[in-house]
């Protein structure tokens, strides 16, 4: 392990033995673990107190069943987790995420990367993560609903405002989220809107959540480019994925002048060569609940490639906003030799670490997802905020404190990689960053 100080690399194979088989939940950790020998230099006490090795293991994990009975009346059985990571800076706060590929590895890797993400954030929100291997294409209303319900049976006994605060992700949108709330209300007898984020507006929501991800991810590409004195104006940009953070990714890199001509789902690409027509994209995807592949028949000029690689289209903007690994090496050099000067991730560490290294070499701009992604989870807490105050914000209001905030994590990224000798890697700047604030209040809490 060429890149890890010889002062951690101890504690990485110490996460490899304890956590057998979990491959993502390794890549995410390898990935902060290299970015900290400096900050060890520095900071002796963060070893003394094996701040490290007590950040690697979550405080707590819930795995649970869930049955429920589908339309024709069979019982199908799921399994639910809850990773409770580390609340030295807030109660836990992240999504849930319903996919068949959810096991323990996925939902701890995404647990970890959201305690420095939300770290970045200067908010006070600590960092978790849950789902289930659930697969929400293709049920009915009333499956999903059912699904909710039985879920929800079970998590409403370790969340609520002051200790952990669900929210959204890949297969969890406004519908799930409703579903879950109702049961909650239900159960407890409490209505109680501080127990999850991404609620309906009129029942405690937020305005700008539902763009929140997409929108801040584009404002931190903006924010690079510009310290490249650089802009969106008038570039080709690619975003994979046709979900919730895709498409408002989408709206805001055409709002700043920017040219989308592809997006994607797990069946195959759309490419529009004009530049991708927003509101057909938002019919089938969020009202229809269709599949992409239905842009064609609509916009004859368009090209529906079943089982394309997104990648190969040249750009120079690129905005993974599916999933983990989904640019490999291959593809980074592809994006690389096509032209392309920056990298934004709207998904969670989409980029193999081969693909990560590649956009390093190439010293093209490159935003990792704990920085780039984080506008959402941001939005969350401003959701809680107006919660608590019982208050709720203009659209204009809210989407400027995003833009702030974005703002903000971009200039400490970019200030700390120079003061750690990285200049112009914001994975470094994003990772220490993010690491430091958590680390200072495990020292500050003792050893718990
Ligand atoms: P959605 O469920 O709304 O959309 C996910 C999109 O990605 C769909 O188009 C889906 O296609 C595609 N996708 C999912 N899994 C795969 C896969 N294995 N292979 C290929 N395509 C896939 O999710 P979100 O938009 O909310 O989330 C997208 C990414 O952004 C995730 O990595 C998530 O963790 C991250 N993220 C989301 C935040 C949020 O606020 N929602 C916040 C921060 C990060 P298909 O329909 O075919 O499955």
């Amino acid at each position: 392990m060429a890149h890890v100080d010889q002062k951690i690399e101890g504690m990485y194979q110490e996460v490899l033995k304890r956590n057998p088989g979990e491959t993502e939940f390794h890549q995410a950790v390898l990935e902060v673990l290299e970015s900290l020998g400096p900050v060890v230099s520095k900071h002796p006490q963060f070893l003394e107190r094996k701040i490290i090795q007590r950040i690697c293991e979550p405080e707590r994990q819930i795995i649970f069943r869930v049955p429920w009975q589908d339309d024709k009346g069979e019982v199908q059985i799921n399994r639910g987790f809850r990773v409770e990571f580390n609340s030295s800076l807030g109660p836990y706060k992240g999504g849930l995420r319903f996919h068949p590929s959810v096991y323990l590895g996925i939902i701890k890797f995404l647990g970890f990367e959201q305690c420095f993400k939300n770290s970045l954030t200067g908010l006070p929100i600590g960092g978790g993560k849950g789902g289930a291997d659930f697969d929400p294409k293709g049920k009915s209303d009333d499956e999903v609903m059912r699904f909710c319900q039985s879920f929800m049976t079970e998590l409403y006994r370790h969340i609520g405002e002051h200790t952990d605060v669900p929210a959204g992700d890949i297969g969890v949108g406004g519908r799930e989220i409703g579903y879950m709330f109702g049961q909650y209300k239900r159960i407890t007898n409490r209505y109680e809107p501080g127990v999850l984020t991404g609620k309906g507006l009129t029942w405690g929501g937020s305005l700008v959540r539902t763009e929140a991800t997409g929108y801040g991810a584009t404002f931190f590409v903006n924010e690079m480019l510009k310290a490249r004195k650089d802009s969106f104006a008038g570039k080709t940009c690619l975003v994979s994925g046709s979900g919730n953070v895709a498409i408002y990714t989408i709206e805001k890199i055409h709002q700043l002048g920017g040219k989308c001509v592809a997006c994607s789902d797990s069946n195959g690409i759309i490419y529009d060569e004009k530049g991708l027509d927003l509101e057909l994209i938002k019919q089938i995807k969020e009202v229809e609940r269709r599949r992409i592949s239905d842009y064609a028949k609509t916009h004859k000029h368009a090209k529906y490639i079943a089982g394309g690689n997104i990648w190969d289209i040249p750009c120079q903007v690129a905005m993974p906003s599916a999933t983990q690994n989904e640019i490999n090496g291959k593809d980074a050099a592809t994006l690389v030799k096509n032209g392309c000067i920056a990298v934004g991730e709207g998904a969670n560490m989409p980029t193999t670490p081969e693909g990560v290294k590649v956009f390093l070499d190439a010293k093209i701009a490159y935003g990792p997802g704990k920085a780039t992604n984080a506008g959402g989870v941001a939005t969350s807490a401003l959701e809680m905020q107006q919660n608590a105050g019982r208050d709720s914000w203009t659209f204009e209001y809210t989407e400027k404190k995003l833009e702030d905030i974005m703002v903000n994590i971009h200039r400490n990224c970019f200030e700390t990689a120079e003061e750690y000798g990285a200049p112009g890697n914001y994975v470094v700047g994003a990772n220490i960053c993010g690491f430091i604030k958590i680390a200072n209040a495990m020292v500050a809490h003792g050893l718990v």
